[in-house]
């Protein structure tokens, strides 16, 4: 039962954008400064974003070199280089439009660990920085002169640096989203689940989390932003979730001798400081199957896989004790190039972004934001 005063002002808005991840804020932000007296609404169905905003390793970055090179097996040169200057656009922006000091950034620069097997992508870095001559103007791989300085195990046969990557704090970036939306007026409520959209009629309804009462909201527009888990809402997308581990070692009691984004086996594993701790994910392509949920539980085959690189390969012979880990869930599809499209007649999505959206959420809000616009 709802009063006269609840119906008149809480239910009616011009945009409801369904999820306040990267995407979900960066669209609502980006349609408020172009239609500053929209009214406009976020339905966030975690306390705080529950995606992959605020589960991510926080590396602002656009591709390491084997992964650049992967990328030609699904897409063309051209394809390709599009992507690589979408998220460098992405992570200029974000620089720009909140500053460094905000988003805790450092242009630490990327770096990639070559072992014997992925050797021969060391012949391919004059051509790949020869492609992206046009991007970046410099060239942006090259080899490390001394890479045994970093005291990685042998295996670690050479390192490739990557000039144009840094590292930020993913929840610092997304509190500024968060604060840029409240200051333009976007109401933004949390603990709140869509359960069903009429995409051509606008009408969005939602679940208080746990209470099963249902609210019937209405919008001119509707976007929807939520990534992994849109099936739901969208049945049709073609996307698929990948879960992401996250480890977090205890303070080691030496200094870390490195600093920036470390990749390995094609982007798949990462590892970087963060508050003189060992911060190491992925490797979800050692159980893909497995990890194509969207369940927050660790798996632990690639937890044991995770724990061996730390002391086998980055700080050999050392003993890392763990203080947390966490799970996070992407979305991708057969190309790695996000999902941005109208569903309906009042509804459009922007979707499946990959492991890079740090990188793009900023673009691809701004794109859905434009996209609705015309609709
Ligand atoms: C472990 C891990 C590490 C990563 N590391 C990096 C990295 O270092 N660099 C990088 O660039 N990218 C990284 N990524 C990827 C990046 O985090 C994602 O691409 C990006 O966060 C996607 O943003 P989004 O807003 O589209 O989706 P999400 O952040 O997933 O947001 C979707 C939101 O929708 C909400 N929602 C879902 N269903 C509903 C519903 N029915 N009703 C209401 N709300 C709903 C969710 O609660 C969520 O808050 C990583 C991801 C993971 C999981």
């Amino acid at each position: 039962m709802f009063s006269y005063w609840e119906q008149k002002n809480f239910f009616s808005y011009d945009l409801i954008v369904i999820g306040s991840g990267f995407t979900g804020l960066s669209t609502a932000i980006n349609y408020k400064k172009k239609h500053p007296k929209a009214s406009i609404l976020i339905l966030e169905k975690g306390v705080f974003p529950t995606g992959a905003s605020t589960k991510n390793a926080g590396f602002a970055c656009f591709g390491s070199l084997t992964e650049i090179l992967d990328d030609f097996w699904n897409m063309n040169p051209k394809e390709v280089t599009t992507l690589v200057g979408r998220r460098y656009k992405g992570l200029q922006q974000i620089r720009k439009t909140f500053g460094d000091s905000v988003l805790r950034y450092q242009h630490s620069h990327g770096f990639e660990l070559l072992e014997e097997e992925n050797l021969a992508a060391v012949d391919q870095i004059w051509e790949v920085n020869k492609m992206l001559k046009k991007i970046f103007k410099k060239d942006v791989f090259s080899l490390v002169k001394k890479p045994e300085k970093f005291g990685f195990s042998s295996r670690v046969k050479t390192v490739v640096e990557n000039h144009f990557e840094g590292e930020l704090d993913p929840g610092a970036y997304l509190g500024a989203l968060w604060a840029k939306a409240s200051k333009l007026g976007v109401r933004i409520l949390t603990g709140v689940s869509v359960v069903e959209i009429q995409k051509d009629a606008g009408i969005v309804l939602a679940e208080n989390t746990g209470k099963n009462k249902v609210f019937e909201f209405k919008a001119e527009k509707v976007a929807v932003c939520t990534n992994a888990f849109s099936k739901k809402l969208w049945p049709e997308s073609e996307l698929e979730p990948g879960r992401g581990l996250v480890l977090l070692s205890k303070p080691l009691a030496d200094k870390i001798p490195w600093r920036g984004s470390f990749h390995m086996d094609k982007g798949y594993v990462y590892f970087r400081e963060i508050d003189g701790r060992l911060l190491l994910g992925g490797a979800r392509n050692k159980d893909f199957e497995k990890e194509k949920t969207l369940e927050f539980e660790t798996n632990p085959k690639i937890k044991s896989h995770l724990e061996s690189l730390a002391k086998e390969v980055i700080f050999p012979g050392k003993a890392i004790e763990w203080e947390m880990e966490w799970t996070g869930i992407m979305a991708f599809g057969p190309k790695k190039i996000p999902l941005i499209q109208p569903i309906g007649e009042k509804t459009a999505a922007a979707v499946r972004l990959g492991g890079m959206g740090v990188a793009i959420g900023w673009q691809v809000g701004k794109e859905l934001s434009q996209l609705l616009s015309k609709m």
